[in-house]
């Protein structure tokens, strides 16, 4: 178990890693697309999943499949056991304070929503403020747009430069007396810009301001330090890290996912029922109404013990490799304009051709075996920030490599013969 251990536990130098050997243990990619390999460029969209992931999810379902936290039999004592053991897991992959501030839930989205609606709402008031950037994946523009409608808040958009990154000036500007929350991504999913969290949630608090982030990007690609960023609350989405599609976790701080009021109510949430009123489960059960997704969860916990035997630095520091080989790379690909060019960025990278529409460009990749993302990437305001309808995507995992950069880049001259 990971609990009792370093999450570097298992991790090698870098020039130690096997990284083709670690591109095996992910059966899918080693599919052959119209006779090609497989260039799986899409992982900001979601990841693949390895052997030990599929494996988990398996043998959950041949061998320990029951209920959790209600049978009094040994099959759904050993189901809790598992489950909770994943808490333990993921509260330690975050360094999260306590167990219970970690909450599982479908997704980032289901995450925002659930601080939406039973922080927000509850709360805020005409004339008060949510600070948003204009970076936000619209999982964390909409559900603020609709405690605004519910309550007459105003929402408020901190701007970017030419390069992606947030305008910290006009942040420090837009914090005021009316700011009620603070909701930022901690990483750009459309240009890879990495926010400048830290030095956002210091100036944040020191108007007594709370923060949520919006994970979803950041948990695959930095290491989390929840204790050191002492945001209020964090998510993430379990099928963007290598684990299963359908679970994410919330995490919040103590103080504030007592003060709140569930999000919704069913079987788990509660302590006792009547029919003239309930009272609610404590931490974390009181988020978690009704049978939860249990061999997602399982899954994302295998998810995590793999990445821990690579190594999140590991990690971090092969993606940056990738990165620069593949924006080296484009840039002397003709007619090819890269958006957004961040100091700190992670391995995603978002540009547009001239001579074709990235809807273009992704149909014809992949006839080559390319697969990466043409639109809006679930952030139009982006898109309209840069003038730009869409954008093509390339984001790269620690198990794509240099020939698929160049498969890529090949594919792209191919799209400026066929178009010019
Ligand atoms: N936030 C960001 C930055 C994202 O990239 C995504 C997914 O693309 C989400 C939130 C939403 O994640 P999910 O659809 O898994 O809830």
């Amino acid at each position: 178990s990971l609990v009792d251990r370093p999450a570097e536990h298992g991790s090698l130098p870098l020039n130690k890693v096997d990284w083709p050997a670690i591109r095996r243990d992910f059966p899918l990619l080693a599919q052959k697309p119209y006779n090609k390999p497989l260039a799986y460029l899409d992982n900001a969209a979601t990841t693949q999943k390895p052997n030990s992931v599929i494996d988990s999810i398996a043998h959950f379902y041949r061998f320990d499949n029951a209920n959790v936290h209600r049978g009094i039999y040994q099959l759904s004592e050993r189901a809790t056991a598992t489950f909770e053991a994943a808490r333990d897991k993921i509260q330690c992959f975050l360094n999260a304070r306590l167990r219970e501030e970690i909450i599982f839930v479908r997704g980032a989205t289901e995450a925002i929503n659930l601080v939406a609606q039973s922080y927000a709402r509850p709360r805020f008031k005409s004339g008060d403020e949510i600070l948003i950037s204009a970076i936000e994946h619209h999982s964390n523009i909409v559900p603020w747009q609709m405690v605004c409608k519910q309550t007459g808040a105003q929402l408020k958009v901190i701007p970017i430069n030419d390069n992606g990154e947030i305008m910290l000036d006009s942040y420090q500007a837009l914090l005021s007396e009316k700011t009620k929350i603070v909701a930022i991504t901690h990483l750009s999913n459309a240009l890879g810009s990495i926010a400048p969290v830290q030095r956002m949630i210091t100036m944040a608090h020191a108007r007594g301001i709370p923060v949520l982030l919006d994970g979803a990007q950041a948990a695959p690609h930095l290491r989390i330090n929840l204790q050191a960023l002492d945001c209020e609350f964090y998510t993430f989405s379990s099928h963007k890290i290598y684990g299963p599609t359908g679970v994410g976790v919330l995490y919040g701080k103590k103080s504030y996912l007592d003060a709140m009021e569930p999000y919704q109510g069913g079987g788990e949430m509660i302590s006792r029922v009547s029919f003239e009123s309930s009272d609610y489960n404590g931490l974390p059960y009181k988020f978690e109404a009704g049978t939860p997704n249990i061999a997602g969860v399982v899954g994302l916990a295998a998810a995590l013990d793999y990445i821990n035997t690579i190594g999140l630095d590991n990690i971090c520091q092969r993606e940056q490799q990738l990165l620069d080989y593949a924006t080296k790379a484009l840039e002397q690909t003709a007619g090819l304009r890269i958006i957004g060019q961040a100091k700190h960025k992670a391995s995603i990278i978002s540009f547009v051709l001239d001579s074709a529409h990235p809807h273009d460009i992704s149909t014809i990749l992949d006839q080559q075996g390319v697969a990466i993302r043409a639109g809006h990437h679930c952030a139009m305001p982006v898109m309209t920030r840069f003038n730009v309808p869409a954008t093509a995507r390339a984001s790269f995992s620690f198990y794509n490599n240099e020939s698929d950069i160049e498969q890529l880049v090949q594919s792209l001259r191919l799209v400026n013969k066929i178009f010019t």
